[in-house]
């Protein structure tokens, strides 16, 4: 999808940081050590690997992507922390090693190929992708083929957490479960977490100005929407927009229709062209706009980072 230049993508890298403190300070309520991993894959859903990862290199004890081209263009090897990496395409333990990454495994033939890269296991709880079963013969022939001492569980539920937690306690050092979904859960922490969402929410704006705004003759639009009065913003579905509210003045509003590279944005009197549409921020949040788009926040948080050109505010020093 291409980005629309008529739309604006502030990223608040002092939010990402503020997001990742609130995440520490729960952490250490437990009173024991439990690590944070950051999830920055997808670009950091969008908000920017590179300089997300920057933002809070301090603060966390290490990185996750999907793929080793992630954990290069955004220079994680840089930052002297370790980056787990789910898909190891790549044979070559040195590949991993060369950028503090490890790589997820869970084929013996895979564990013993980069047995050097200190490869981490993913045990499979419910998923059914990425990972081994619990409970089946492969896990102890993959745990003994890679020399493995940590291994994790992609998990949304507790029992998922548990079921990791009971089968590898005594047998494995590091075990980790949860994601955004299982920070609520003190007994899924395990060792680590593994937030992505939790480190994004509140953390980006998108705004659009209005380039015409029209007192409506009647049913307008492809669809035939009726309002008293509607504005246009330069952003469609080409884009990866779509239907759902917005903050218009400071006030509730919705895009009223989509289309292929303009929407209509519901006005009131007093709206001019040149004024923002909020499409996501404050009064619209990824949990507002997932809930009319039916998808997760995390599908909100990607798409509207999309929308346009992206902008980083650096965290204030503190
Ligand atoms: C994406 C991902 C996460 C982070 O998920 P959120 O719900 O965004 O916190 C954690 N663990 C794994 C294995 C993932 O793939």
């Amino acid at each position: 999808m291409t980005r629309s230049p008529r739309v604006r993508v502030d990223i608040d890298l002092g939010q990402i940081r503020r997001n990742t403190r609130a995440i520490l300070k729960v952490l250490h309520a437990s009173q024991r050590p439990v690590s944070l991993i950051a999830v920055v894959k997808a670009d950091a859903y969008g908000c920017g690997a590179r300089p997300v990862a920057r933002a809070i290199a301090d603060l966390v004890q290490g990185f996750y992507v999907f793929d080793l081209k992630e954990a290069t263009a955004a220079e994680l090897g840089e930052l002297g922390l370790r980056t787990l990496v789910v898909q190891a395409e790549s044979n070559d333990s040195s590949d991993y090693t060369a950028l503090r990454a490890q790589p997820i495994v869970w084929t013996e033939g895979q564990a013993a190929t980069l047995r050097r890269a200190q490869p981490v296991l993913s045990v499979d709880t419910g998923q059914q992708r990425f990972g081994v079963p619990l409970g089946t013969a492969g896990v102890e022939a993959v745990l003994r083929a890679g020399d493995i001492r940590e291994a994790y569980t992609h998990a949304t539920r507790l029992e998922q957490a548990a079921a990791l937690s009971l089968a590898l306690r005594e047998r494995v050092p590091v075990l980790h479960a949860a994601g955004t979904a299982l920070l609520h859960e003190p007994s899924a922490w395990l060792d680590a977490v593994r937030p992505g969402l939790a480190l994004y929410q509140s953390a980006v704006t998108v705004t659009a100005p209005l380039v015409e705004v029209t007192d409506s003759t009647g049913p307008a639009g492809y669809t035939g929407f009726s309002v008293r009065r509607h504005g246009v913003i330069l952003a469609g579905y080409s884009q990866g927009l779509r239907r759902g509210p917005c903050v218009m003045n400071g006030r509730p509003s919705r895009i009223l229709e989509v289309g292929m590279q303009s929407a209509f944005v519901e006005c009131e009197i007093a709206d001019r062209v040149g004024d923002a549409v909020t499409l996501l921020g404050p009064g619209a949040s990824e949990t507002d706009v997932a809930a009319a788009w039916e998808c997760s926040p995390q599908e909100v948080l990607v798409r509207m980072t999309g929308l346009g050109e992206r902008h980083w505010r650096e965290p204030a020093a503190e």
